[in-house]
């Protein structure tokens, strides 16, 4: 009895160091996760928070946010299945940009970083230039134009972005509509 007791304490020894030792692999690679751009755990500012900037009626929430040198860098992390970025991640970023400068009051850097994970568990870093304050308002003046109606929404001509595109389905019916001449 006494060496089947011995031998299970061992067995859940065994099993509670293999828990503990995977909880501290996930931890290391999690941290990894968003110090490889070169930012310090120390330098976060906010992780997943929402800002907003109510006087334009813009909400965001930033992945992450690290302070260097009193101003505020954003970074957010994509998961797809190649390690590129898309022009829609910088439209993205640069909201998040003038929302967070609003709402934090604080600089916001022009410079950010788009983090690719694809499912071969790889990461990379990208830096990108964010769009301009006035850009922004532009395509958010334009978004609202074609809600209204008063402008038409015009299709990519780079049909490859459309392969995996969520608004496809209403895309070909407003292609068709606008062919008919409705
Ligand atoms: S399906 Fe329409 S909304 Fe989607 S990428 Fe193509 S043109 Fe743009």
């Amino acid at each position: 009895m006494g060496t089947w007791l011995s031998l299970f304490v061992v067995l859940v020894s065994i099993a509670a160091l293999h828990r503990l030792v995977s909880a501290i692999q996930q931890h290391r690679k999690a941290k990894a996760h968003w110090t490889d751009g070169g930012f310090d755990a120390r330098q976060l500012v906010f992780s997943e928070k929402l800002f907003r900037d109510a006087s334009r009626g813009l909400v965001a929430k930033p992945d992450r946010g690290y302070g260097v040198g009193g101003v505020v860098t954003l970074v957010d992390l994509k998961t797809r299945s190649r390690h590129k970025v898309h022009r829609s991640d910088v439209v993205e970023i640069s909201v998040q940009r003038v929302a967070v400068e609003a709402d934090l009051g604080k600089q916001v850097s022009t410079i950010a970083y788009v983090v690719t994970e694809t499912p071969d568990q790889t990461r990379k870093w990208h830096m990108v230039s964010l769009l301009s304050n006035d850009e922004v308002f532009a395509i958010k003046e334009r978004r609202q134009r074609i809600l209204d109606g008063r402008s038409i929404a015009h299709p990519t001509p780079r049909k490859g972005l459309c392969r995996h595109c969520a608004y496809q389905k209403e895309c070909d019916d407003m292609e068709r509509a606008q062919e008919a001449g409705c």
